[in-house]
């Protein structure tokens, strides 16, 4: 990997950033525009392949630079990093599948932003996590299957998508599979409105005896617990750019606050210089955990840590952000009350901060029983 290459590929980001999304952000978020246009552009920069080999269409800088890119859009809007997220997070999912077939099928179009992916795993994380039941079912015929079942919310999803989620398979296990938006018995409807994240595109799928080619799968239920535990890291980990985006527009917004209110705004809590600070050194920790995701040697309980850090502070820089900006912070259209809604959707989203804290505390606990 070449520093030089990384440098200019992120000024390049931040250079379409500032010119094409920025003056959406509101449209975005208010009216739920879809920045479709936007996402094939991105993607034509290498935008959602910083971790795919060029084997496969990608620009192989490395997880922990799809996480700074993934930064570079949240600074201006946390919607179209969660885009970014979704889209890249798919590529992930393909480059490690066990079936070169889908891989081949499906990579350079998804890496490269010309055929955009939703991923639809959140229901399946929480449910080998004790927390929720499976909501999708698959019935096997032969190496294909037939999936029916609804999932409520996925984003980055239509008729002219991809999306990526799994099912279970009786006492067989779990399968990971590609459908595209336009698939027979599939049906996507819109969701109740949301507080924010609106031009993201979330749709609720439903499956009515939708067959899965064998040609579609990322993961039989043979493969599916090695495959999900070579995954889960890099799909953890690549939400903290989402996080960090969010911190750095607060940050901003903070400086900008204090140049004329710095009298009383330091009286507050959370100080640019601390908030600034910790998000040093996350990078720092999430620069390790990334080369570590991207060789398979990441240990999950630091990844969740990590990832649960990630969402109290960007939680924390947004709520700051608006305390600073006072009531200008709180109109409409001041980014700072937009981010601390999206602030709160990196914490809600699979894992969910109340699910993160659940699942250190039960390998926390495996340890200690282990040790005893
Ligand atoms: C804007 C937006 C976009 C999203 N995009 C995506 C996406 O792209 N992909 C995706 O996969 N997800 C997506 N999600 C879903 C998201 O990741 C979370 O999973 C979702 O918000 C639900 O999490 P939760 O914390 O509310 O659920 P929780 O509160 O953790 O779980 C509630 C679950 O527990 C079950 N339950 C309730 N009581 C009990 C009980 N006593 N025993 C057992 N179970 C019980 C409920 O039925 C429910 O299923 C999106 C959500 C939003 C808001």
């Amino acid at each position: 990997m070449s520093q030089t290459d990384t440098t200019a590929l992120l000024a390049s980001v931040a250079s379409l950033v500032k010119t094409e999304l920025a003056p959406l952000a509101s449209a975005i978020d208010q009216e739920g525009v879809y920045p479709a246009e936007f996402l094939h552009k991105l993607g034509e920069l290498g935008g959602f392949s910083a971790a795919i080999p060029k084997e496969y269409g990608g620009i192989e800088l490395g997880l922990n630079t799809q996480i700074d890119i993934t930064a570079a859009v949240g600074r201006e809007c946390g919607s179209t990093a969660f885009l970014t997220w979704c889209q890249s997070t798919c590529a992930w999912y393909l480059l490690h599948a066990p079936n070169e077939t889908v891989r081949r099928r499906y990579l350079p179009q998804v890496a490269q932003g010309k055929l955009l992916s939703g991923t639809g795993m959140s229901n399946t994380v929480k449910h080998l996590a004790g927390i929720e039941k499976i909501h999708l079912t698959a019935v096997r015929e032969g190496d294909d299957y037939v999936v029916s079942g609804s999932l409520p919310w996925v984003s980055n999803i239509g008729t002219a998508h991809l999306a990526i989620v799994a099912a279970s398979v009786g006492e067989e296990g779990y399968i990971m599979f590609a459908v595209r938006g336009d698939s027979e018995g599939l049906s996507l409807n819109p969701c109740p409105e949301f507080s924010g994240l609106e031009g993201t595109q979330t749709l609720n799928m439903r499956f009515k005896n939708v067959r899965i080619n064998a040609d579609d799968v990322l993961a039989h239920p043979d493969q599916f617990k090695a495959f999900i535990s070579r995954i889960k890291p890099g799909f953890v980990l690549g939400q903290l750019g989402i996080g960090f985006g969010i911190i750095e527009g607060s940050l901003k917004t903070i400086r900008e606050s204090n140049v004329t209110t710095a009298h009383v705004n330091i009286y507050l809590d959370e100080q640019e210089n601390e908030l600034a600070a910790n998000l040093d050194s996350q990078r720092k920790e999430i620069a390790i955990l990334s080369s570590q995701a991207e060789n398979g040697t990441a240990r999950i309980i630091d990844i969740l840590r990590a990832r649960a850090n990630g969402s109290e502070a960007t939680l924390a820089a947004a709520q700051s952000a608006l305390l600073h900006a006072g009531a200008k912070g709180y109109l409409m259209r001041h980014p700072a009350q937009r981010r601390l809604r999206e602030a709160i959707f990196v914490a809600i989203v699979t894992p969910a901060l109340k699910h993160l804290r659940k699942e250190i505390h039960d390998l926390e606990q495996q340890t200690e029983m282990e040790a005893a």
